[in-house]
């Protein structure tokens, strides 16, 4: 295997201004110190509640958001130091698929011209060709040509949803970042889209980052598996490791309240303490610490680092 996407140290820091304008009082650490790597051909799925900083993760490897600062090396070229021509050059390899198919397709546009766009935006066909393009496309998400002069409200959600994966798709990218791309549908069509997605992986050699709030999506779909929690990476592990022996007690808890299709694994409910804290003001050393059954003295003074425990499975936690 080779590596597609190398992450490190990544951190996305929103400024809060109290009362006008002038120096920041403080920030939002949405993404902090995340690093990680993405082989080719892999599904690396990203987990952790709303708010825990999946989607900026996303947002800012492709760059649709400036990082605060750390690296993101995309096919061994640092994104950090390209700019305009040569960062949209790159996005082309680089695509992502929305939560919510219905705002993320303009109303006014015909699907012809939405998913004519990305091939005008990076040249990569005009005219004829164009029209060619995307009734290929068109087909292999399991629409059809005759879709092409219609409109996004002529579509149901899991249409929508394969219109907003034709639309990644059609600029023949190596990494799909999809964010939440079935937590807007209905749960019998959530397996459809997923096997699109599957099916697509092995006919186009594709690379997924794959976020989701939803423990069972991510199993169905990844290889491997980032459990994140307040803008950090709590455990990362192959998705046998994580869901037969989950390490971080965050991990525990999260996993305890999903049924494990093998009996024998099903574990006692571990009902989380309070809510997430805020990202504002997040709490002292372990982040989880005001949640956490676990937790030692240390836990409040010291933050500890992502480490390896095993083949395959690192934690952040100083219980190891
Ligand atoms: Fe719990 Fe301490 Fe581990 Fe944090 S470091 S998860 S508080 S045991
Ligand atoms: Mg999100």
């Amino acid at each position: 295997m080779s590596t597609l996407l190398e992450v490190k140290g990544l951190k996305k820091y929103f400024p809060i201004h109290k009362g006008g304008f002038g120096k920041p009082q403080s920030f939002v650490k949405a993404v902090d110190e995340v690093s990680f790597d993405i082989q080719v051909g892999e599904t690396l799925g990203i987990v952790g509640e709303s708010g825990c900083g999946k989607s900026t993760t996303g947002r800012t490897i492709l760059h649709l958001t400036d990082p605060t600062g750390g690296v993101v090396m995309f096919q061994g070229q640092n994104l950090s130091t390209l700019k305009g021509k040569e960062l949209r050059a790159m996005r082309r390899h680089m695509q992502i698929v929305f939560q919510d198919p219905y705002s993320s397709l303009n109303p006014r546009m015909t699907i012809g011209d939405t998913l004519e766009e990305p091939l005008k935006l990076h040249g990569i066909a005009t005219g004829a060709e164009c029209r060619d393009r995307v009734k290929d496309i068109l087909e292999v998400v399991g629409l059809s040509n005759y879709h092409y002069h219609r409109y996004p409200h002529e579509f149901s959600g899991g249409q929508r949803q394969r219109i907003g994966i034709a639309r990644a798709l059609i600029t023949n990218p190596k990494l799909i970042v999809a964010d939440e791309p079935v937590s807007a549908l209905d749960v019998s069509i959530q397996s459809q889209i997923l096997n699109l997605l599957r099916d697509l992986q092995d006919q186009f050699k594709l690379t997924y980052m794959f976020i989701s709030h939803d423990l069972s999506v991510v199993r169905h779909i990844s290889d491997r598996i980032a459990v994140m929690y307040l803008g950090r990476i709590v455990e990362l592990s192959t998705k046998h490791a994580l869901y037969d022996n989950p390490l971080h007690p965050y991990t525990q808890a999260l996993l305890s309240a999903v049924p494990n299709p093998d009996k024998r694994l099903n574990r006692e409910r571990i009902v989380l303490l309070g809510d997430v804290p805020s990202p504002a003001n997040p709490p002292s050393g372990c982040s989880f610490h005001t949640r956490c059954r676990a937790c030692m003295d240390i836990c409040k003074i010291e933050r500890p680092e992502l480490k390896p425990i095993a083949a395959g499975q690192y934690v952040a936690c100083h219980l190891y």
